[in-house]
């Protein structure tokens, strides 16, 4: 086993790190929120965890933020989404031979 399955899930663009996603690549204390700089003000604790990820993980980072189930279903979802998409062929092709 390699890499996690947010990589496959969020179709992560990150590939140096053995196919983990950003989140699990990322090494950071987890917090609420990040510093980032700000033009003006200086570091302010302004950035989401998720801001500098690929635009996969970005966007699955923002649909799971502030969710009761941490993402839990939307993890299943695209689970479900990506099972259809490898499962439809098969099911074509069971339809050709009857
Ligand atoms: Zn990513
Ligand atoms: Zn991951």
């Amino acid at each position: 086993m390699w890499g996690c399955e947010h990589w496959y899930l969020f179709d992560c663009s990150l590939t140096a790190k053995r196919r983990l996603c950003c989140g699990c690549s990322d090494t950071r204390e987890k917090a609420a929120a990040y510093v980032k700089y700000v033009d003006g003000q200086g570091d302010v604790l302004a950035a989401t965890q998720w801001e500098y990820y690929c635009p996969g993980c970005q966007k699955a980072g923002s649909e799971m933020a502030g969710r009761k189930d941490r993402g839990l279903r939307y993890l299943s979802w695209l689970r479900r989404k990506k099972d259809v998409a490898t499962t439809t062929t098969t099911t074509m092709t069971t339809d050709e031979v009857s």
